[in-house]
């Protein structure tokens, strides 16, 4: 592309209501501009990144199976009212009504419209699976849009329908998806992390989120700090596992001053009988990760040696737990309690859970008021679970137990749901089974918002000088950027031999072959719109049969023989 045939349009100042780096930069570059709240324009730049990024989609849709189709943007009210979301979807759901006063939306997804096409074209079950897919238009009537095509009203999603007999097979093909949005979020270069997810007002069981690490994201991403646990926090109550226990605020007695209390201190600051606060105590410690009842020990090995204080978790206790005697916790212990000698168990007192978590020591109290220190949170003392990951905040423990909450913010740029029969029930999508009877299907869906992807990409991949494409991402490959080709006829005609050149490779070329623009300007323009590669073509480089190399990247640049650079740059 010569940019005397192509439309540049960075710019210098960026709106007050542009906060996120990826919206002040997506105008700057010149890759969008804003129409109306929440709608924008795709300016030429910006759309050869929103086509890469369907490239990438559509081929990973293709490898995984899905057919790609297309469906209208404009939906009739009666499917809507079928499935029942014509009243439920609220004020993102933009009604309209036609000339003969029909009444119709704008649509925000398209359940509705692929279930009616399935229920009318697929009437076997030899027929399924099937999986269906398209980019295209969405409009939500969003409350607040804002970081430009990040939260945009009208948006452009890659969203897929598949259509099953049994659970195994949605499964099956969830599974599918799930490596295929795994594997267009690895193309595309981005840091992502696949999330465990609510499934909102979609409905169903089953659903995980993509997102891209970011801080300008709106969603808190709960980490565990020891296991592979990642869920949203927005994530309702399902996820925990029945039998999960309080949050720890409750399991844990927190006592305003850290400090030497003894049991019997905390006896007083509790208002409650000694053995009482020993009996929680013991109770409390012995729960295990899986909710099993056991008993762990605080060991003080030797002499009340307190840095040697160990934990030992013992699989069972008489049940239900009382407060244990000496000889019980001896028996618990086994024979190498023998050699713990007359004080040799305690029980944590959690004196102040947030310091704790912070330092890494905690302090208790043995059964005899005696103050121990240097007791580990999380080696001595199991975690325990909270049950409703909504509530939770950085180092509450982790819901599976295993390690403290880590917060990181995330954007969420793909979402996969299991329906189940939620919209094929209230439809009636049926097919024949193979005993000839009808039967309802069941159904998975799958979204990435395509555009919101572009700007993710750069919230990740930038500088102060602008954006940084990945590679799978980038508008262009490589700027071709003459010097003084006005002046210079070597300078105009080695460039129009490397750009030829370079596009035989099949590199995409952006040649800044305006005769007189300003060596500083270009530089800066192709900085900011973050291309790759340039080439610098001037008198003196050629002279020595040479042309400068610049990655835009690592901010590297090197002489590179004209006869290399092709080569170079691929
Ligand atoms: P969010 O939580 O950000 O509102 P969502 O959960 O409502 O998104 P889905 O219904 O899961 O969105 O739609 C699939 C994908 O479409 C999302 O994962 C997201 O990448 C994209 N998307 C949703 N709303 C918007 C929007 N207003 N602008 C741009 N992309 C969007
Ligand atoms: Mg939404
Ligand atoms: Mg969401
Ligand atoms: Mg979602």
């Amino acid at each position: 592309m010569r940019a005397t045939q192509f439309l540049i349009a960075t710019q210098k100042e960026t709106p007050a209501d542009a906060v996120v780096v990826s919206h002040k930069l997506m105008l700057r570059a010149g890759l969008i501009r804003k129409m109306a709240s929440g709608l924008y324009n795709w300016l030429p730049l910006g759309l050869r990144v929103l086509r890469k990024v369907e490239a990438v989609v559509r081929d990973e849709m293709d490898k995984a199976g899905a057919l790609e189709l297309l469906m209208p943007v404009v939906q009739p009210a009666e499917l809507w009212q079928e499935s029942g979301r014509w009243e439920q979807y609220g004020g993102e759901l933009l009604r309209i009504k036609d000339r003969h006063d029909n009444d119709f939306c704008l649509g925000p997804t398209h359940e509705e419209v692929i279930t009616d096409l399935v229920r009318n074209e697929i009437k076997s079950y030899k027929a399924l699976p099937a999986n269906f897919y398209q980019i295209q238009t969405k409009f939500r009537d969003e409350t607040r849009p804002r970081f430009g095509v990040m939260r945009a009203r009208e948006f452009l999603m890659k969203d897929a329908y598949s259509f099953h007999i049994g659970q195994d097979s949605l499964q099956a093909t969830y599974d599918t998806m799930h490596q295929a949005y795994s594997n267009v979020f690895s193309r595309l270069g981005l840091d992502f992390r696949a999330v465990a997810a609510d499934t909102g007002s979609i409905g169903g069981s089953g659903s995980h989120e993509f997102h891209v690490l970011a801080d300008s994201g709106e969603d808190d991403i709960a980490f565990s700090s020891k296991s592979d646990f990642v869920a949203n926090v927005e994530l309702a109550e399902a996820i925990a596992p029945a039998n999960t226990r309080a949050p720890a605020q409750e399991v844990f007695t927190e006592v305003a001053t850290p400090g030497a209390h003894s049991v019997e201190d905390v006896a007083k600051l509790l208002n409650a009988e000694l053995s009482q606060v020993l009996k929680t105590l013991i109770v409390k410690a012995a729960e295990d990760e899986n909710g099993e009842q056991g008993l762990v020990a605080l060991v003080v090995r030797g002499d009340h040696e307190l840095n040697e204080i160990k934990a030992e978790k013992l699989p069972q206790v008489a049940s239900p737990l009382t407060m244990a005697s000496d000889a019980e916790i001896n028996a618990a212990v086994g024979a190498s309690a023998g050699s713990l000698g007359p004080k040799g168990l305690s029980f944590p007192v959690i004196v102040d859970r947030a310091a704790a978590v912070a330092s890494d020591f905690v302090c208790g109290a043995n059964k005899d008021g005696y103050h121990l220190t240097g007791v580990n949170w999380e080696r001595d003392i199991p975690l325990p679970v909270v049950t409703d990951i909504r509530n939770v905040v950085a180092g509450d423990p982790s819901p599976d137990g295993q390690g403290v909450i880590e917060i990181k913010r995330g954007i969420e740029v793909g979402h996969i749901f299991q329906l189940g029969d939620k919209y094929s029930q209230a439809m009636k999508a049926t097919v024949l089974d193979e005993n000839g009877k009808q039967k309802v299907v069941s159904m998975g869906c799958y979204g990435i918002g395509v555009s919101r992807v572009v700007a993710a990409a750069i919230e990740q991949n930038h500088d102060d000088n602008g954006i940084i494409w990945p590679a799978a991402l980038t508008p262009f490959d490589v700027a071709l950027v003459p010097i003084n080709m006005h002046k210079s006829a070597a300078v105009a005609e080695q460039c129009e031999a490397l750009y030829q050149a370079l596009q035989q490779a099949g590199l995409d070329v952006l040649f800044m072959d305006e005769a007189k623009a300003r060596l500083g300007v270009m530089l800066a323009d192709i900085e900011l719109m973050g291309l790759p590669h340039q080439i610098i073509v001037g008198d003196r480089g050629l002279e020595a049969g040479n042309v400068e190399y610049k990655n835009r990247a690592s901010g590297e640049k090197q002489d590179v023989a004209v006869a290399d650079v092709v080569a170079f740059v691929k």
